[in-house]
């Protein structure tokens, strides 16, 4: 497998990470992950602003363009005959010895670039039959919109979910659901979508903008405010998104069906209209 490490393409066995980079002692960094659909990029763009976004909140300066950023996920991608995948894309603020909390002098350490890409074919199946989550309190920090590479608090919900026995956790504040672990998090009741505004609480997901746009196509309300958990066990349908996973169907929180315990008809109108949307961008 060819990936990329600073501004190179090289074998991914030739790369090496240095102990005292950064992102490995203080998850110094911020990352993007970005799909590919016949070979093509889908919402590159939007990756490609949220990443640089990202920078700018950490005064992380990037030692390249988005032009630039974009060309060289592209070679990557094509060398790798990436035909339907993930491609992964990270940077820390590089390699300062010795050990110090201060940002080091950006004139003298520079920032480590990696990015790798992998095949990762839609599942249609599981995106038809939907998944099931468990309600876990949201003990992150309060800088969610940063797409950090510190996902202690994120992985630890995940990690109790699945002592539950779900696949994903549902988080939430003082029982204001937030999002997912790893996903942007959604309910209707009574024809109306609901998901939780943007800000510092939740990731702007790129997928939510999609799901969005696809929403307002379809003629299908939706409120961008906050719901609580007991409203959402009283949705008819509920539903969860990100890059890897399209809108996925939450079936079941908690051991309790949501609505009729299968994919609802709002959620299935939302996939077929980002299926669309996919083949619009990346043909089919
Ligand atoms: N929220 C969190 C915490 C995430 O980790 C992700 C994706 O990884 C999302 C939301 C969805 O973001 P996107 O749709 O851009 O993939």
């Amino acid at each position: 497998m060819k990936v990329i490490w600073n501004d190179k393409i090289v074998d991914r066995n030739e790369v090496k990470i240095d102990m005292e980079d950064r992102g490995y002692q203080f998850a110094d960094g911020i990352y993007d992950v970005v799909r590919a659909y016949n070979g093509k990029f889908f919402t590159l763009d939007e990756h490609v602003d949220r990443f640089f976004r990202g920078a700018c909140q950490t005064d992380l300066e990037l030692p390249f363009s988005k032009e630039e950023l974009k060309e060289r996920l592209t070679t990557l991608i094509k060398i790798n005959q990436i035909d339907t995948g993930n491609v992964y894309f990270q940077i820390t603020r590089g390699i300062a010895s010795p050990r110090n909390h201060t940002y080091p002098d950006p004139e003298v350490v520079a920032p480590v670039f990696t990015a790798s890409a992998t095949v990762v074919p839609r599942d249609q199946e599981k995106m038809n039959r939907g998944i099931t989550a468990s309600i876990i309190p949201d003990t992150r920090w309060l800088h969610c919109d940063i797409k950090s590479i510190s996902l202690l608090g994120n992985i630890m919900a995940k990690h109790e979910a699945h002592k539950n026995g779900a696949d994903e956790a549902v988080l939430h504040r003082d029982g204001a659901v937030t999002e997912c672990s790893s996903s942007n998090m959604w309910m209707v009741k009574d024809g109306t979508i609901y998901t939780h505004p943007d800000g510092n609480l939740i990731l702007p997901g790129v997928t939510k903008i999609v799901l969005l746009r696809a929403a307002e196509k379809a003629g299908i309300p939706v409120k961008e405010e906050t719901f609580t958990v007991e409203q959402l066990k009283n949705a008819d349908e509920a539903f969860s998104s990100s890059t890897t996973i399209e809108a996925m169907p939450i079936i079941e929180i908690d051991g309790c069906p949501v609505g009729s315990g299968k994919k609802g008809p709002i959620v299935e109108k939302l996939q077929q209209y980002y299926l669309n949307e996919v083949e619009e961008q990346c043909g089919s």
